[in-house]
């Protein structure tokens, strides 16, 4: 194995024109909102200074036992004797996107460094002519310049002094303000180890970076090589991960696309559907409007014409009892004070008129009723295209007054469908002219009145029921038909 010394994430990469310095990286911790500080990467791929992760409430707490307490294999007895100790596993919220973040075992700090923040964080600051940083080697005066070759920070005064001591005369210095515009600064990054030394090997069984110290150390007998050898492999297996993983980004921003186009569709569709609810029902108003009004006419009409009725009888009612009270004033005074030859001359015309009177026929009661009723229920036909309820009858049903007829009311074949008609009549013998009143019909055996027959009733709508049932066994059946819970008679 040898070091391949061709930089492969190069030392110092100078930022395509294109893009503007400061974009490349993220530098500001999402909690603080400053720059980062010792910055840790969460499995979510968010950055988070380590102090800020570490004031973080802890959102669940799991206890798991350690695996060195596992003591199944022990008697009962003894495992009082060794209690288990238990481990708490911390679960935590990534404050940038809420997902929920099990803490290795050893915490926060368990977490790994997000170097590539460091490194941005460092370029910002260097942007910033280097304000806040402060000189890698006195740790006192302000970053002035950076020696390359160190990897260094040096304030002004040790600058002299690097350039005065013999072994580092030649590094590299560069002017801070000459890095702006660099996309890396190329810090060391230092195993945590083993401080001193610089995590530049791969242990390829442990899959992750080693220092030399670790190599002769830990990771003794295990199979390492250069980062700058691994890299090209572990890189590519990342880029072909990216490369399958960007699709999904694609397939997801078509989804969205279309999730918004829907949600448009959506609400011009519930726009449109909520235009024909509402004219639907405007229409409907109308309509149910236009209806009221004629019935309120139709009322008014009824009104009138019985008002007209009432006013007639009246009038004749009225005549009628004038002249009585005339014919009567005249005899009974004809009687009282007229001599007996008056009465004898008058007589004929007296006689005439109370007898004319005495036949004029008369009704004691109103020519009319007050009977007008609202039926909300009836169907009312249609208007505008709607169905509409609603009647108003001034007919109001007299079982007395109604009609059973039919042939079947007094034969009936065995399992022969039998039928006879109800004609419903209000008090003045007249049809009802509608339907909607409430029929009962029973149909049971003479002999068995507790086993009633089925029977159906269809409603013609026009004052007439046809009922109809069906006998199963020969023998005579009594027809009980009620109106308004009132029994028809049957007819003849
Ligand atoms: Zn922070
Ligand atoms: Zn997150
Ligand atoms: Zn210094
Ligand atoms: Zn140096
Ligand atoms: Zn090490
Ligand atoms: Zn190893």
């Amino acid at each position: 194995m040898s070091e391949n010394k061709k930089p492969i994430l190069g030392f110092v990469h100078k930022l395509p024109r294109a893009s503007a310095p400061g974009n490349s990286g993220k530098t500001h911790c999402p909690l603080c909102m400053r720059l980062f500080k010792a910055p840790r990467l969460l499995p979510c791929l968010h950055t988070v200074c380590t102090t800020c992760l570490e004031k973080l409430e802890p959102f669940s707490v799991v206890d798991i036992r350690g695996a060195d307490s596992d003591t199944s294999s022990e008697g009962s007895v003894s495992q009082e004797h060794k209690p288990q100790s238990l481990q708490r596993q911390i679960g935590i919220l990534c404050p940038v996107c809420d997902a929920q973040v099990d803490l290795p075992m050893g915490g926060v700090k368990a977490l790994t460094i997000d170097h590539l923040a460091l490194n941005d964080v460092m370029l910002e600051s260097l942007r910033g002519e280097g304000q806040g940083l402060v000189c890698d080697l006195c740790s006192d005066r302000q970053v002035e310049k950076r020696c390359q070759t160190c990897r260094a920070n040096l304030c002004q005064f040790c600058c002299q002094a690097h350039r005065r001591q013999k072994k580092t005369t030649y590094h590299t210095m560069v002017d801070l303000k000459d890095l702006k515009g660099y996309s890396r600064v190329g810090k060391p990054i230092l195993c945590s180890s083993h401080p001193a030394e610089e995590l530049r090997l791969f242990c390829e069984l442990c899959d992750r970076p080693v220092c030399r110290d670790c190599i002769v150390g830990d990771h003794r007998e295990h199979p390492y090589d250069f980062t700058s050898n691994v890299i090209h492999k572990y890189g590519n297996s990342v880029r072909e991960l990216l490369k399958s993983t960007q699709p999904h980004m694609e397939a997801l921003e078509e989804a969205l696309t279309q999730i918004t186009e829907l949600n448009c569709t959506l609400q011009a569709r519930v726009e449109a559907v909520a235009a024909d609810v509402r004219a639907f029902s405007e229409g409907y108003i109308k309509a149910i409007e236009e209806h009221r009004d004629k019935l309120l006419k139709q009322l008014e009409d009824i009104r009138v014409q019985k008002e007209n009725s009432l006013q007639l009888q009246k009038a004749q009612v009225e005549q009628l009892l004038a002249d009585l009270h005339t014919g009567v004033e005249f005899t009974e005074h004809l009687l009282t004070s007229g001599s007996d030859l008056e009465i004898l001359i008058t007589k004929g015309v007296v006689v005439e008129r109370l007898r004319k009177l005495n036949r004029v026929e008369y009704s004691t009661r109103p020519g009319i009723n007050d009977r007008i009723c609202f039926s909300p229920r009836e169907k009312a036909g249609q208007c505008h295209g709607y169905e509409v309820y609603g009647t108003i009858n001034t007919k109001e049903v007299d079982p007395a007054k109604c009609v059973l007829q039919g042939e079947d009311l007094h034969r009936a074949r065995e399992k022969q469908t039998a039928s006879f008609t109800l004609f419903c009549k209000d008090t003045a013998g007249e049809s009802m002219g509608r339907g909607g009143d409430n029929i009962h019909v029973t149909v049971v055996p003479k002999d068995k009145k507790d086993s009633p027959v089925r029977t159906v009733i269809q409603d013609n709508k026009d004052g007439t029921y046809c009922v109809s049932y069906t006998p199963k066994e020969p023998g005579i059946y009594t027809v009980w038909v009620c109106v308004k819970e009132q029994h028809v008679q049957v007819g003849t």
